[in-house]
C-alpha cells in the first residue's frame, strides 16, 4: 500500500476500500480516475507533467487510473494534443508512468481510442479527413466522413492490437476500449450511424464484427494476465445515439471477450448528448448509476460508473445497492488529490469537493489549454506547484478580503507558516461567490466556500468578520505584509441614456432581492457568462416575460460549452427572448434601446419595465494606496486587481500567498 493511504481507517466506507481482482491486476480500492483528456502532453507522447498530475492521484490513494485516450492509427487524430499509440516510441513514457503510478499503489489502464466521425480539430487547422462506418454526418463539429473500407478496418483493428501491445511492454495492467460518446467503435454499433451493407452492417451481429475483432486482436497481442474493459454509454441520450438496450446487448453479446464494462451515458456527436461527457452541477450526483444497476444485472464481469461521483458517501452508496463494482471520481480527484486517503482516515470534511462548474478541467480542454480547478489550481501545475516552500521569515499577515482570492491567498501564506488574518468586511464571507449561487442550478458553487472556509479552520488562519479595513485600522494593526483582495463591484456606466421611465437595477440587487421586477424585463448582458442567463432564467420563472439581450455571438458565450448548452436548453424552455450581438445604448419612453453591433442598427425593445445590468464589475482598490503609503508590503489577488472569474481570483490567491 503507499503512502498516505497505509493503514487508514476505512470502517466508514467498508465497500468503497475494498480491494477488486480482475485477471492479474489487484485494484486496491473502488475509486477510478476515468480516462480524460488533459492536453498535458505537447508532442503527442507522456511526459513529466502528465506524470506528476497522475502521481498526485496516486499518491492520494486512487485506486486505478485510467490514462487518456491514445489515439490507434494515424486517423484517430481528434485533437492536436492527443496521446499516440501508433509507434514504439509511446513506450518509454508511458513506462515512466507505469512504473511511478505503480510505486504509488495505483493500478493503471490506458483507454485506446479511434474518434471515427468525432474530429474536434487539427493540429494545423486543417479540416481532417474523417472515417465513420458509413457517410453519416455528424451534427457537433459539421464532419461528413468517409466511409471505411475494409482495408482501413484492418489497419485499425491491427492498430488497436499494437496499441496495447506497447501498453503492455510498458507495464501497464490493462486497455480499456473507447466504445463510449459516439466514437468510433459505438459508431458501428450504432443502426442510425452504421448503414452498411456488409459484413460489418445490417443486424447486430454484423454491427458488433468491428469490436468483437478488436478485442479478440487485443488478447492475441497480450496475455492472460493483461485487462481488457470496455467503456460504453448505457444510452447515448440522443434521438440518432445507441440507445441503453442496444449498448447493453452487445455487451452481453460480448462479455466472453471482456474483463469489465465502463458505464456512462451520452455521446460526442450531438450538443443535447455531449453535456453528459461531463456532466455540470445541473445535473444530480451519481445519476448514471441506475443504468449501470441494469447492466451489472446482465453481466458477470465488473461493471464501473462514473457521473458526477463526487463525494465517497456517493460511491460507497452506489457500492452498497449494488449498482456498481468501482466508482469514477475523475473531478473529484481533479479538485482533490488526496480525497481518497482524506476518505479513508475519516476526514470527510477535508475534502475539497468537486463543484461541478466545469470551468477548468473540461472547460480548458475544450479551449486546448491544460487541465486544472477553479479549487485547486495546483491541478495541471504539479512539476511548479506540487509542493509549497517554506516562508523564510514568519510575518504577520493580514488578507483583507475574504472572497475565494483572499481565502486561498490566506490558506497558502498560513500553510507556509506565516500567522495570517483575513478581514472581512461582510458578516458571511464568500465575495460574489455568495452570489453566484443563487443562480438558477448554480446552488453548488458555493461549495468553494464551504470548502475555503475548511482549508482556512485546517491552517489555522484567523477570520475576522463584519470589519471594513480603514487606513487607520492598517496604521493601529502595522501588519508585516498585506494581501488585498477587495474584490469589485458592479459596473454601472456614468453616461448611458435614461430618462426615468424604466427601472434601472444591477444583477447583484435582483439576486440579493433588494428590488422588485417588473412584467417585462430586459437583461442586458455584457459578459456572456453566467449571470445574464441566470437572471433571466430567475425572472422567467418567477413570471416576467425576459428578453436576454447579449452582447455576443449567443448566451454564454465564454463558458465551458456543456455548462453553455445547458443554459441554452433552459433558456428555451422558459422561453426567454434571447437576441445575440446586442450592445446596450440606454433607455426612453420606456423601451430599452440597443445597437446590433456588426450593423450597427438601431433595436428598440418596446414595453420594457425593468433593465437589468449584467455589464461586469470594477475593481476595489481604493486600499491600495494607503498599504503602499505606510510602507508595509503589498501584494494583489483577484477582482481588486482586475475583474475576472472565481477561477483566477484562486489562482491570484495562490501566487501571492506564495510571494508574500
Ligand atoms: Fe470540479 Fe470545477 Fe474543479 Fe472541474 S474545475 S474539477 S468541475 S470544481
Amino acid at each position: 500500500m503507499a503512502d498516505g493511504v497505509e493503514g487508514m481507517e476505512r470502517s466508514a466506507f467498508p465497500k468503497l476500500f475494498s480491494p477488486l481482482r480482475i485477471r492479474g491486476a489487484t485494484i486496491r480500492n473502488r475509486i477510478m480516475s476515468t480516462g480524460h483528456d488533459t492536453v498535458l502532453p505537447v508532442d503527442g507522447t507522456v511526459n513529466d507533467a502528465l506524470i506528476a498530475y497522475h502521481l498526485a492521484r496516486a499518491k492520494g490513494g486512487a485506486g486505478l487510473i485510467v490514462t487518456q485516450v491514445a489515439g490507434v492509427h494515424e486517423t484517430a487524430r481528434y485533437t492536436s494534443h492527443l496521446l499516440m499509440a501508433t509507434t514504439d516510441a509511446c513506450i518509454p513514457g508511458y513506462r515512466k508512468l507505469a512504473e511511478a503510478l505503480h510505486g504509488a499503489g495505483a493500478t493503471v489502464f490506458s483507454q485506446l481510442f479511434h474518434p471515427g466521425r468525432e474530429i474536434m480539430e487539427s493540429a494545423d487547422g486543417l479540416l481532417a479527413v474523417a472515417y465513420a462506418p458509413s457517410v453519416s454526418p455528424n451534427e457537433r463539429f459539421h464532419v461528413m466522413p468517409r466511409a471505411l473500407t475494409h482495408a482501413l478496418i484492418d489497419e485499425i483493428v491491427a492498430g488497436y492490437a499494437s496499441a496495447a501491445r506497447r501498453m503492455r511492454a510498458a507495464g501497464l495492467d490493462g486497455v480499456e476500449v473507447v466504445a463510449s460518446h459516439g466514437y468510433l467503435p459505438a459508431q458501428f454499433l450504432n443502426p442510425r450511424v452504421n448503414r452498411r451493407g456488409d459484413a460489418y452492417g445490417g443486424d447486430a451481429t454484423g454491427r458488433l464484427l468491428f469490436l468483437r475483432r478488436v478485442l479478440r486482436a487485443i488478447r492475441a497481442e497480450t496475455d492472460a494476465a493483461f485487462v481488457i474493459g470496455l467503456r460504453i454509454s448505457a444510452g447515448e441520450r440522443d434521438d440518432e445515439g445507441l440507445t441503453a438496450e442496444e449498448a447493453l446487448a452487445a455487451c452481453v453479446a460480448l462479455e466472453p471477450d471482456l474483463d469489465y464494462v465502463n458505464v456512462t451515458t451520452g455521446t460526442s456527436a450531438s450538443v443535447g448528448g455531449a453535456v453528459h461527457i461531463a456532466p455540470p452541477m445541473a445535473y444530480a450526483p451519481g445519476y448514471v448509476a441506475p443504468d449501470a444497476a441494469a447492466f451489472r444485472k446482465a453481466l458477470t464481469v465488473p461493471v464501473f460508473v462514473a457521473g458526477r461521483i463526487n463525494q465517497p458517501q456517493e460511491a460507497e452508496a452506489i457500492l452498497a445497492a449494488g449498482h456498481a463494482d468501482l466508482c469514477g471520481m475523475t473531478r473529484a480527484l481533479i479538485a482533490d488529490p488526496e480525497m481518497p486517503a482524506k476518505a479513508a482516515r475519516g476526514a470527510v470534511d477535508d475534502i475539497r469537493a468537486c463543484i461541478g462548474c466545469n470551468q477548468a478541467c473540461i472547460g480548458h480542454f475544450h479551449k486546448g489549454l491544460p487541465i486544472s480547478c477553479i479549487q485547486h489550481p495546483e491541478t495541471g501545475r504539479e512539476l511548479q506547484y506540487g509542493t509549497l516552500a517554506p516562508a523564510a521569515v514568519r510575518k504577520r499577515v493580514m488578507v483583507i478580503g475574504g472572497g475565494p482570492a483572499g481565502m486561498k491567498a490566506a490558506v497558502t501564506a498560513a500553510r507556509r507558516g506565516h500567522s495570517v488574518t483575513v478581514v472581512e468586511a461582510a458578516a458571511q464571507p464568500g465575495g460574489q461567490a455568495v452570489l453566484a449561487q443563487m443562480l438558477p442550478r448554480r446552488a453548488e458553487f458555493g461549495g468553494i466556500v464551504t470548502n475555503l472556509m475548511r482549508e482556512m479552520e485546517l491552517a489555522q488562519v484567523t477570520l475576522r468578520r463584519g470589519v471594513r479595513v480603514t487606513a487607520d485600522l492598517l496604521a493601529e494593526e502595522r501588519p508585516d505584509a498585506v494581501i488585498l483582495a477587495t474584490g469589485a463591484v458592479p459596473h454601472v456606466p456614468e453616461d448611458m441614456p435614461q430618462d426615468g421611465s424604466v427601472q434601472v437595477v444591477t444583477a447583484w440587487q435582483v439576486l440579493r432581492g433588494e428590488v422588485r421586477v417588473g412584467a417585462r424585463a430586459l437583461v442586458a448582458d455584457w459578459r456572456c457568462d453566467w449571470i445574464g442567463p441566470g437572471v433571466a432564467e430567475l425572472l422567467a420563472k418567477a413570471g416576467s416575460s425576459v428578453t436576454l439581450a447579449v452582447n455576443g455571438l449567443h448566451a454564454g458565450e465564454v463558458l465551458p460549452l456543456y455548462v453553455r448548452d445547458n443554459i441554452a436548453a433552459e433558456l428555451h424552455r422558459l422561453r426567454v427572448d434571447v437576441r445575440p450581438y446586442m450592445r446596450l445604448f440606454g433607455t426612453a419612453e420606456g423601451s430599452v434601446f440597443l445597437q446590433h453591433a456588426p450593423s450597427g442598427e438601431a433595436v428598440e425593445v418596446e414595453g420594457i419595465d425593468t433593465l437589468v445590468l449584467c455589464l461586469g464589475h470594477r475593481p476595489v482598490d481604493d486600499l491600495a494606496e494607503a498599504v503602499m503609503a505606510q510602507g508595509i508590503e503589498l501584494h494583489m489577488a483577484g477582482d481588486c486587481l482586475a475583474p475576472r472569474t472565481a477561477e483566477e481570483a484562486v489562482f491570484d490567491g495562490l501566487r501571492a500567498g506564495i510571494a508574500v
